[in-house]
């Protein structure tokens, strides 16, 4: 039997692809995917920049898990995978001497003789190359989940917004084989996955083949047996009107879409480098408001970015009252090594106003939430149901196809991977609360 690997993640939905990724090739290359850190012998840690101090937080995460190699010498292997060895790798070497393994985003596959070199030669292996070509066309990631599925269907990214280090961490956009979509998405059905999550940094310039991103999501819901299409993430500048089209006529293309704003004013828009006007923005909501009435909507959303006003700032507020968002991930600004704003602009909003600005974005999304969410109160759902409530062992956990999260008594005639029909009966926080009716065909 091979030495058993674990992998820590960080950050978001496309690094736990990578990380299933990795999974796969070291499964396929004779190791053993251990769940539990003490009983492995290979680490590693699957890394992201795009949070705050995130060089800081992994540094300190390995040295939580130093001990497992210098001392208890169990570890024989221990790794830095992702984003940030691609732009720090010098600092990790300096304060992380024990590292054995530094892999950037594009050099997976090499990972099992990045391993074995280093267990023959006992020196650190190195490979921060950024591949153009790669997209791991035909590795089948390993996923434990049984009912719904991340597949990337793209990888890097083109558009260089300011405050962003992806372009420069994850290299140039490059989407994949329709063939190797489809046979993944495929493969994850004919094993009982029933919702699959297309990923990519834009989903919207996905090109192959001369095949864009609303034809894929037509080509893939075709796939037998699949009941439910999602995607993230979306750029404003780029969503089409065909896209809108699909998911408005598309039944397998969930009514939910993520589309992040960032800012609300034309001036902040432009620092941003985002490549579109608030009235774009505005324009593209009410039109896909007006194409798919129960559409949920999501955003991301920066607050005191370099020199943002306080007119500034009342227009964010204003996009977000005039788009009704479900939920919105709201970040303070703050700079980013690599990136064109670090560089070239201030960081001038004082710490004290940026915290009441992120304060009232906060509140106002708060009574948007109870408002979008509150609106299911008395209508029947399709729930999804993923797992037992993390509060309450007798209450199943689930999700509409607008993403949103219902809560459940647990049945015993029905599981994890069904779903179920739900009259929502109130609405809490961003949670909505119901009990099953109609069950009828409970299919999975
Ligand atoms: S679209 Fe902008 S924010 Fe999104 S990954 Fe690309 S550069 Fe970063």
């Amino acid at each position: 039997m091979g030495l058993k690997f674990y992998i820590e993640t960080f950050g978001c939905q496309m690094n736990v692809y990578d990380s299933e990724l990795v999974a796969s090739i070291l499964k396929t290359a004779g190791y053993e995917q251990s769940l539990n850190i003490h009983k492995a012998e290979i680490l590693f840690v699957n890394t992201c920049a795009i949070r705050e101090k995130a060089v800081e937080r992994v540094i300190n995460k390995m040295h939580q898990y130093a001990h497992l190699k210098v001392k208890k010498g169990k570890v024989k292997v221990a790794g830095i995978l992702g984003c940030i060895p691609q732009y720090s790798s010098d600092r990790l070497k300096k304060e992380l001497p024990f590292i054995d393994i530094l892999s950037g985003p594009d050099n997976y596959d090499k990972l099992p003789q990045m391993i074995n070199d280093c267990l023959k030669s006992k020196k650190m292996q190195e490979n921060l190359v950024l591949d153009k070509e790669q997209n791991y066309e035909d590795i089948l990631p390993f996923t434990e989940n049984k009912h719904s599925v991340f597949v990337t269907v793209m990888r890097g990214c083109n558009n260089y917004c300011s405050y962003c280090v992806v372009p420069y961490v994850r290299g140039r956009e490059r989407s994949r084989s329709v063939k190797s979509i489809l046979t993944e998405v495929k493969n994850a059905v004919s094993n009982g996955v029933t919702e699959v999550n297309l990923l990519g940094q834009n989903v919207n310039s996905y090109n192959s083949e001369g095949m864009n991103f609303a034809q894929l999501l037509n080509k893939v819901s075709e796939v037998e047996g699949l009941k439910r299409l999602r995607f993230a993430t979306s750029h404003p500048k780029d969503i089409s009107d065909e896209l809108i089209q699909v998911m408005a006529e598309n039944p397998k293309v969930c009514r939910h879409l993520h589309l992040p704003f960032q800012a609300g004013s034309n001036d902040v828009l432009k620092l941003m480098n985002r490549g579109y006007t608030r009235e774009d923005y505005l324009s593209k909501i009410e039109k896909i408001r007006k194409l798919i009435p129960d559409i949920a909507i999501t955003t991301d959303i920066i607050v005191g970015f370099p020199d943002e006003s306080d007119e500034d700032f009342e227009q964010t507020l204003d996009v977000m009252r005039r788009s009704g968002f479900d939920n919105s991930f709201m970040f303070i600004y703050s700079e980013r090594e690599l990136t064109h704003a670090k560089k070239n602009f201030k960081d001038n909003v004082p710490k004290k106003v940026k915290a009441e600005r992120q304060k009232r974005v906060i509140e106002l999304q708060k009574s948007l939430s109870i408002e979008q969410i509150g609106s299911d109160a008395g209508k029947t759902k399709e729930v999804l149901i993923e797992s037992v409530s993390k509060k309450r062992k007798n209450e199943l956990m689930g999700r509409t196809e607008q993403n949103r999260i219902v809560i459940f008594e647990r049945t015993n005639d029905v599981a994890e991977g069904d779903y179920v029909n739900v009259l929502i009966t109130r609405a809490e926080g961003l949670s909505l609360f119901g009990k099953i009716v109609n069950n009828g065909e409970g299919s999975k």
